[in-house]
C-alpha cells in the first residue's frame, strides 16, 4: 500500500481537518486525533501533528500540504548490524518480531515476546511512544506497555527463575532456553492471528539462524517460513521494539513481584550492588530463598557467599 507522512503544526492541521470535514470517519484508536476516508485515500491525524496518508491516492493529497516531508530513514534507525540481508522495504512490512530480556540479570526471570504489527498499524505504534527500546527509560515502558497490549498481537512468556535453574542444571544452555522461548512466543502470535501471514518474521539475534535451529532441533513444532535474523533488530522494525517494550515490562513486573517477597528493591543486572543484595538475602532468608529468586549459576552467588560469610564474622 502506498503511504505518505508529513508533519503539520498546530494552524494547518486544524486547517486540514476542516477541509476533510465532509469525508470525516470515526476511528477510536489511541493518539489519533482525526480520520477522513476519501475514495482512493485514507488519512489519519495524530496528537503529534503527524498526519498519515495512505493508499493509492496519497500523494496527491499529501502533495497539498506543506508539511516537512519524514526523510525515509526516520522509518528504521541505520545501525550496523549483523544477520540477515534485510528487503530494502523492511520497516513498512506486516511482521512479527521478538526480543527478549532478563539474560544479563542475576535476579528475575526470562522474558520473551513476539508481537505482531500490521503495516497500517506502524505509524499508530509509533505514535504511541515505540522506538528503538534501547534509548527507552524502564518508566516510559511501564507507561507504553499497555496500550501496545491493547492494540497489538502478541505473546509473552516469563520463565521464572526455579524453571530457569532447573533446566539450566540439567544442561540447557541460555542460547537453547532462549531459542525454545523465542520460538514458542512466535507459534502463540501466528496461531491467534487465524489466517493472517505476516510478510516477515524478525527475531533480534542472539545465535546465528544455524545456531538457533540447532537449539530447537527437539522442539515439536519449529516456526521456520520466512523468518529473518538481525542484530539491533528493535532499529529496522517497530514490531520488535515493541515486542522488546512488552518484555521488558514483564521483567520488571516479575521483579517487582520478587521485591515484594523479599521486602526491598531487587537491582537489576549483574553488579556489585547485585552481590550485596544478595548477600543480603543470603543472611537474611537463606540459600533456597535466595535460589529462588535468581539465575544461581552466575558469578554473583559466588561472590555474595563470600560477602556474606564474611559479614557474618
Ligand atoms: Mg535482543
Amino acid at each position: 500500500m502506498s503511504q505518505q507522512v508529513i508533519v503539520l503544526g498546530k494552524e494547518e492541521m486544524n486547517r486540514l481537518m476542516k477541509h476533510y470535514e465532509n469525508n470525516k470517519i470515526h476511528r477510536n484508536a489511541p493518539g489519533v486525533v482525526f480520520a477522513a476516508k476519501l475514495n482512493d485515500t485514507a488519512i489519519t491525524v495524530y496528537k503529534s501533528g503527524k498526519v498519515l496518508f495512505q493508499g493509492a491516492g496519497s500523494t496527491r493529497e499529501a502533495a497539498g500540504w506543506s508539511g516537512s516531508d519524514l526523510p525515509a530513514k526516520a522509518a528504521g534507525i541505520k545501525t550496523k548490524t549483523q544477520g540477515d540481508t534485510m528487503p530494502p522495504n523492511l520497516a513498512n512490512l506486516s511482521i512479527v518480531g521478538s526480543d527478549e530480556t532478563g539474560t544479563g540479570d542475576f535476579f528475575g526471570p526470562i522474558t520473551v515476546c513476539a508481537c505482531f504489527v500490521r503495516n497500517e498499524q506502524i505509524e499508530l505504534v509509533k505514535e504511541l511512544g515505540v522506538k528503538d527500546s534501547k534509548q527507552l527509560t524502564d518508566d516510559w515502558m511501564r507507561q507504553i506497555a499497555p496500550d501496545l497490549k491493547e492494540t497489538l498481537l502478541y505473546s509473552v512468556l516469563t520463565l521464572k527463575n526455579d524453571k530457569y535453574n532447573e533446566v539450566q542444571e540439567k544442561g540447557w544452555s541460555q542460547g537453547k532456553i532462549k531459542a525454545l522461548l523465542h520460538n514458542q512466543a512466535l507459534k502463540h502470535v501466528l496461531r491467534k492471528m487465524g489466517d493472517e501471514k505476516p510478510e516477515y518474521i524478525l527475531i533480534d539475534q542472539f545465535a546465528e539462524r544455524g545456531i538457533y535451529y540447532n537449539h530447537l532441533k527437539a522442539a515439536p513444532e519449529i516456526v521456520r517460513e520466512n523468518v529473518l535474523f538481525s542484530t539491533k533488530a528493535e532499529g529496522l522494525h517497530v514490531a520488535v521494539a515493541a515486542a522488546s517494550i512488552i518484555a521488558r515490562v514483564a521483567f520488571l513486573e516479575e521483579m517487582d513481584r520478587l521485591s515484594s517477597l523479599t521486602g526491598f528493591q531487587l537491582p537489576k543486572g549483574a553488579g556489585p550492588k547485585v552481590d550485596e543484595a544478595a548477600a543480603r538475602i543470603l543472611l537474611s532468608q537463606g540459600e533456597n530463598t535466595l535460589k529462588s529468586l535468581s539465575k544461581w549459576h552466575f558469578a554473583n552467588r559466588e561472590k555474595a557467599m563470600k560477602i556474606a560469610a564474611r559479614k557474618k564474622k
